[in-house]
């Protein structure tokens, strides 16, 4: 919706409250306040409230930046919210309540305690009836689509991870009921494809495995799509079968790197063999994998590329999603790079998908041009190009051919992007003074 359309719906509804929130992060930062500014002109005594994992480490910032926020809910969003707006539904002061940050009425920046993480999100549910038409939401060629959570959080530490800080420790949900869930969605409202928001949704095997043989059990047609890390698929090859027959049909495992030195560095506890070995099961048990690579840990030079390309083509994934490092204030890898200079100053295009941050052997151009390499010679290669035509199940082939034809309008529109609007490498700026710690505000 664009301005005009959201400051019309907002003067029919006259709220007391407007809240925004984003499962994503920084890049939706810009779309975000766009609403809150848009929902405060058209109703003036509305309380503007934001919340997700962006404004939950920049809370400060955004409150002294942008006075038409009111209030910011820090962490896992849902008990907080609903305790705000039962503290404004019975004109309690906001003081109370646990996870909030506000800006008073003296106009001083409050940080309320933290809240307790929920502790049983059984006992939470979806509003699946908030969405009016799903025909919006479509994904992979399968028609209606939706994402689902199984679990929040991760046990792992990865240096350049925004997530297991958020959402502080693993939790789940009752595996039965997730998959009845998916069913009832399948029955109710056509849902053929679901994505599974979880971090890790494998990060523990007795669960994971209830949560399969229960879809496996509920025998719909929804085929799913799930981020696990390759080290989990290797655990777990003996759960593939049952993965497939859950309907699984492709993984996105974010091996990040095929440095060894790098894996270390970044603490991602997986190892180059171990990532090779994950697409290989996937393959011998029909589904389709996705490597998520990262450029940019590293200062890599020209032949640390070269050899990322050779070694993704020898992992012969089925898609690759390369992707550029996108630094999180709260991470230890920011902490640790805050001399790196920022080139990218658009919130919107912190999304993995654009380089921020400069190199010091090559030019934000070279480095460009290397990556959209990377994507074309693995799409390309012979037997990605055989698997495209001739694989010999049918739903499969359907789906790549899917997936390339839109990942090469991804790739034409992004080059176009990039040579219309390339990002400006004359910078100064450092990490450092972009997340505002040389004005010594908190990490
Ligand atoms: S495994 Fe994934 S979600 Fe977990 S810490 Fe590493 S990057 Fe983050």
């Amino acid at each position: 919706m664009g301005r005009a359309d959201i400051e019309k719906e907002v003067t029919k509804f006259q709220p007391h409250i407007v809240m925004t929130g984003h499962s994503g992060s920084t890049p939706a930062h810009p779309a975000c306040l766009l609403v809150l500014e848009a929902a405060r002109s058209a109703c003036p005594d509305t309380l503007a409230v934001y919340g997700g994992v962006y404004p939950t480490y920049h809370a400060k910032d955004i409150l002294s930046r942008h006075s038409f926020v009111d209030a910011i809910v820090r962490g896992e969003g849902e008990a907080v919210a609903l305790d705000l707006v039962r503290a404004v539904a019975d004109g309690a002061p906001l003081d109370g309540v646990k996870g909030l940050s506000f800006r008073s009425a003296e106009n001083e920046f409050r940080e309320n305690a933290p809240a307790l993480v929920i502790s049983d999100l059984n006992l939470w549910r979806v509003g699946w009836e908030l969405i009016e038409d799903w025909d919006l939401y479509q994904c992979f060629g399968l028609g209606r689509a939706a994402i689902v959570q199984f679990s929040r959080g991760c046990p792992h530490r990865c240096s350049y991870c925004g997530q297991y800080q958020f959402w502080s420790k693993w939790r789940y949900r009752e595996p039965k009921a997730v998959a009845a869930e998916i069913a009832w969605l399948h029955r109710q409202h056509g849902v053929n494809f679901v994505d599974l928001a979880d971090e890790n949704p494998t990060s523990s095997k007795r669960l994971w495995r209830e949560f399969l043989q229960a879809m496996a059990d509920e025998n719909v047609p929804v085929r799913l799509f799930a981020t696990i890390r390759a080290t989990d698929i290797v655990r777990d090859a003996d759960l593939l079968a049952l993965m497939k027959k859950a309907g699984m049909i492709c993984v996105l495992m974010g091996i990040e790197t095929t440095d060894a030195e790098t894996l270390v560095s970044i603490r991602k506890g997986s190892t180059v063999r171990e990532d090779q070995k994950a697409v290989e099961l996937l393959r011998e048990h029909g589904i389709l994998s996705m490597l998520g690579h990262i450029v940019g840990f590293e200062e890599e030079r020209f032949a640390d590329y070269a050899r990322a390309i050779r070694q993704v083509s020898i992992y012969d994934p089925d898609l690759v999603n390369a992707m550029y490092v996108t630094p999180h204030r709260w991470s230890d890898w920011a902490a640790e790079n805050g001399e790196r200079k920022v080139i990218q100053k658009d919130h919107a295009k912190w999304d993995y998908r654009n380089q921020l941050l400069a190199s010091r052997h090559l030019s934000a151009k070279a480095i460009f041009w290397l990556v959209k390499l990377m994507e074309l010679v693995v799409h390309a290669r012979p037997r990605a190009l055989w698997r495209i035509l001739f694989h010999k199940d049918r739903e499969l082939r359907a789906h790549l051919r899917w997936c390339f034809r839109f990942s090469f309008r991804v790739w034409r529109a992004e080059v176009t992007e990039f040579v219309r609007r390339p990002p400006d490498e004359r910078t100064t700026l450092t990490l450092a003074e972009w997340f505002g710690r040389a004005r010594g505000e908190a990490k």
